[in-house]
């Protein structure tokens, strides 16, 4: 046994709503840690049945889009490294109309279970769909009800949090990750969820070109962490000096 194999293995539970948002919105991040061995759990409240998206030329439809999605979404977490897939079987684009306290109590039950060091999930203002903002609102609540250990954050699209002042941040509230050298990982689990690309043409050019189209950083805002220094490592938060775990948002 070497040293790494005696290292407590780390722990992340990413709590997302489709199919998809764990690699189009920080595919590369989940990529980077699963090759540094930390063992990741994605949930999945939905699975995005509702989607209007089926392939190019159409090979779905609307009673096959269920099943396709999830075997799509698990190819996508074996090219990200994804160890763990559960669904929450909520009715996609339903989210937001299902009961709080019992969606809470089941990402609560989630969370002790799976003991993560780090919970990744939407901010429940910025996650630009109505659904994205009611499981991140959720897990949030979640997380606080568990006074659980780690560190929580919110994902963000693109570079938006590049300059996070218009949102009411500063740079020392957001995580930059650099995922370059995780990029055709991400390459590969877009075309996974081959219903959902098929009809962007980019995706399909050849790698060297598509790769292009990536940023190199991905970004997060700190969930319950202090706006301390600037952090570019999810997992390097053991200096922090911790607050009251108060979630503010901004
Ligand atoms: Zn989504």
């Amino acid at each position: 046994m070497n040293e790494m194999d005696k290292a407590p293995r780390r722990k992340l539970l990413a709590v997302f709503a489709h199919p998809d948002d764990e690699t189009f919105i920080c595919g590369g991040t989940l990529a980077k840690y699963a090759s540094e061995g930390v063992n990741i759990t994605l949930v999945s409240a939905t699975r995005g049945e509702m989607g209007r998206r089926m392939g190019n030329p159409p090979y779905l439809n609307r009673e096959s889009l269920p099943a396709i999605r999830e075997m799509e979404l698990r190819r996508a977490c074996a090219s990200l490294g994804i160890r763990e897939l559960i669904f929450l079987d909520i009715r996609d684009k339903t989210v937001e109309f299902t009961d709080t306290d019992q969606l809470v109590t089941r990402i609560a039950a989630l969370i002790n279970e799976v003991d993560p060091d780090v919970v990744l999930t939407f901010h429940e203002k910025l996650g630009g769909h109505p659904d994205h903002c009611a499981i991140g609102k959720a897990a949030t609540l979640a997380f606080q009800s568990t006074g659980h250990r780690g560190a929580l954050y919110f994902i963000t699209f693109g570079d938006m949090m590049e300059h996070p002042e218009p949102y009411g941040y500063s740079r020392r509230d957001v995580v930059k990750i650099d995922v370059h050298a995780h990029l055709q990982a991400k390459l590969t689990a877009y075309r996974d969820h081959r219903c959902q690309t098929e009809i962007d043409e980019w995706v399909w050019l050849a790698d060297h070109e598509a790769l292009t189209r990536f940023g190199k950083y991905e970004y997060f805002i700190k969930g319950n962490l202090p706006a301390q220094r600037e952090l570019d490592d999810l997992f390097d938060y053991e200096t922090e000096i911790r607050g009251d775990s108060q979630i503010l948002y901004r």
